[in-house]
C-alpha cells in the first residue's frame, strides 16, 4: 500500500475513533424529544457512508477501481495530510463542545441547550466545515477519481439538503435565540462583521 493510502487509513481509523466516542457518550440516558431520520435522512447518511468509507475501503483493499486512478501532483497528498489534521482537530472540538446535544440525525434531546461557545461561536456548522475538510483531504490523499472524490460529493449533497432542514428544526426549537444567533456566525465560514442592531 502507497504511504498517502497509510495515512488516510491512519486519519479515517482517528476519524472513526472520535465517533465512536462521542456516540457512546451521548447515547446513554439521553433521551430524544424529537427525531427525524426518515427516508431522506436515511439515504443522505447511506451515500456519505459510501463516499466516505465504502469506495476508500474498497479502493485500498482490491484493485477493482483502478480503472479511475490518475495522478496527483506532488504537492496534493503533503496538502491533504495538512488540511486531514485541521479536519480532525475540528471535528474533535466540534462533538467536544456540542457536548451530549450531538447526534448523527436531526434530532433533539430532552433538556437540549442551544450551544453557541467554542468553536460554535464563530460558525453554526463546525461539525459539517470539519467533514468538508476531511473529504477534500481524502481527493488529495487517494490518488483515484471515485474513492478520492466521493466522500466530497456525497457530503456535499448532504449538506445542502440537511442544513436548511437542520436550521428550520432549531429555530422551531429556540426561536428568536437561534434567529439571533444565525445573524452572528456564518454557516460554515466565520462571518467577517455581524450586522449591527438598528
Ligand atoms: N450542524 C452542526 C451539528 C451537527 S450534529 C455542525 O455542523 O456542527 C446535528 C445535531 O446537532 C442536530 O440534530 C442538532 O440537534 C444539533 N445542533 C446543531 N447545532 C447546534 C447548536 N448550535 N447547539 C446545540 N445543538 C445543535
Amino acid at each position: 500500500m502507497k504511504p498517502w493510502n497509510l495515512v488516510f487509513l491512519a486519519g479515517l481509523i482517528v476519524y472513526l475513533g472520535i465517533r465512536h466516542v462521542f456516540m457512546r457518550r451521548t447515547s446513554i440516558g439521553n433521551p430524544s424529544t424529537y427525531r427525524q431520520m426518515d427516508n431522506l435522512e436515511r439515504a443522505l447518511l447511506g451515500i456519505v457512508a459510501v463516499g466516505t468509507m465504502f469506495l476508500p475501503l474498497l479502493y485500498l483493499a482490491t484493485s477493482w477501481l483502478a480503472f479511475a486512478d490518475y495522478t496527483l501532483p506532488q504537492a496534493a497528498p503533503w496538502c491533504g495530510t495538512a488540511l486531514m489534521a485541521a479536519g480532525l482537530w475540528l471535528f474533535y472540538r466540534a462533538h467536544a463542545d456540542l457536548g451530549r446535544n450531538w447526534s448523527v440525525t436531526l434530532e433533539l434531546r430532552e433538556g437540549h441547550q442551544l450551544i453557541t461557545r467554542g468553536v460554535y461561536r464563530y460558525i453554526r456548522h463546525p461539525m459539517y466545515a470539519s467533514i468538508f475538510l476531511f473529504s477534500v483531504a481524502q481527493g488529495l490523499l487517494l490518488a483515484n477519481w471515485l474513492a478520492g472524490w466521493g466522500a466530497l460529493v456525497t457530503f456535499a449533497v448532504l449538506y445542502l439538503i440537511r442544513t436548511p432542514r437542520e436550521e428550520r428544526m432549531m429555530c422551531e426549537a429556540f426561536g428568536d435565540e437561534y434567529r439571533a444567533y444565525m445573524r452572528q456566525t456564518g454557516r460554515l465560514w466565520p462571518r467577517v462583521m455581524t450586522p449591527r442592531h438598528i
